[in-house]
């Protein structure tokens, strides 16, 4: 039987620390990204590629707040719809070029996906996440008092806008991704944790909120029954006590010691935490997860790599 993967992709698979950002950049660190998730291909694996957005969608905020008085600025929603385009189009023309220097016959295609979420979710109540630009207090205080928004002061750098982060419900285009993993495709998915909408009845509409991208991804797998979620990084294992003297890499855990780990506080919240939390949720029905570096995905998947987590 054929392996589904579900390989989801960190930051530094479209920009590393330190870079500006410019096309060749993003261009170039894609191109080493799709050499690597080739060879999945190369064994045969049906894959699904899912992927972050915050420096992208972080930049188009800026551009549409800078333009603001030329050209209309666009919504949260549709700015992360934005993102996913644009990341989309370079993962898929890189890994159609890295699929054809391999001989190998497979198309690619770039599926622009809603995730559902619950409106009574807590996080709308208690928003978390940061994003966009940087602004002075003075214009986040004009935001809040026009617009209704909460913003915060992050750590002397300025205030930026926080948007609630709530939980993935339903992929919204689950069955064309499958039917597209039937037909063979390579499929970008649920990019940037996907557009976060809510249901009306039968009707659908964007929200202000941001989808954690490893949870999205956990869920995607789940609902498309992946064998594997593979959770590329820029670390190469999971740690306890991570960057303290008694600091122990992990090879495998059990979804129960994840759980464990997870409550006595090893992972942090908005980078490990979630990674593990989506590696729990999936191993939970099942699968196996592993968390990798970027670097070694086919080491991770032969277990030379990585850290396993199964029930
Ligand atoms: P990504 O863009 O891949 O989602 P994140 O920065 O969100 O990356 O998460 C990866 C980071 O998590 C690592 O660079 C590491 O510094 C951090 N991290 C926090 N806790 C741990 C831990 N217990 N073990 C390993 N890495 C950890
Ligand atoms: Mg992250």
């Amino acid at each position: 039987m054929q392996t589904t993967i579900v390989v989801a992709l960190g930051g530094n698979a479209i920009l590393k620390p330190g870079e500006k950002g410019t096309a060749a950049q993003q261009m170039a660190n894609v191109k080493s990204t799709c050499r690597s998730i080739v060879q999945l291909i190369k064994r045969g694996h049906r894959v699904v590629i899912t992927h972050g957005n915050g420096p992208q969608v972080g930049n188009i905020l800026i551009q549409n707040h800078s333009a603001r008085d030329i050209v209309p600025a666009m919504p949260l929603d549709i700015c992360g719809a934005e993102s996913q385009g644009l990341i989309g189009y370079m993962i898929q023309q890189a890994m159609h070029n890295e699929i054809a220097r391999e001989g190998l016959r497979a198309s690619v295609v770039t599926v622009l996906t809603q995730v559902v979420v619950d409106p009574a979710d807590p996080a709308f109540a208690n928003p978390t996440k940061p994003i966009g630009p940087f602004y002075t207090e003075e214009e986040a205080k004009r935001f809040v008092a026009e617009r209704g928004e909460v913003w915060k002061e992050d750590a002397g750098r300025g205030w930026r806008k926080v948007v609630p982060s709530p939980l993935p419900v339903q992929i919204f285009e689950k069955r064309a991704i499958e039917s597209l993993l039937d037909r063979g495709e390579v499929v970008i998915a649920a990019g940037g944790g996907g557009i976060p909408v809510i249901k009306e009845g039968e009707m659908l509409r964007g929200v202000e909120a941001v989808i954690d991208k490893d949870l999205a991804s956990a869920k995607l797998a789940t609902d498309i029954g992946a064998d594997v979620l593979l959770i590329l990084t820029d670390v190469e294992k999971v740690a306890l006590n991570y960057r303290t003297p008694s600091q122990v890499f992990l090879d495998s855990m059990t979804v129960e010691e994840a759980r464990r780990y997870m409550a006595e506080g090893h992972f942090k919240a908005g980078s490990m935490g979630p990674k593990v939390q989506a590696s729990i949720n999936f191993a939970s029905s099942g699968g196996l997860a592993i968390i990798a570096s970027l670097d070694r995905c086919l080491d991770a998947l032969d277990g030379r790599s990585g850290t396993r987590v199964s029930r």
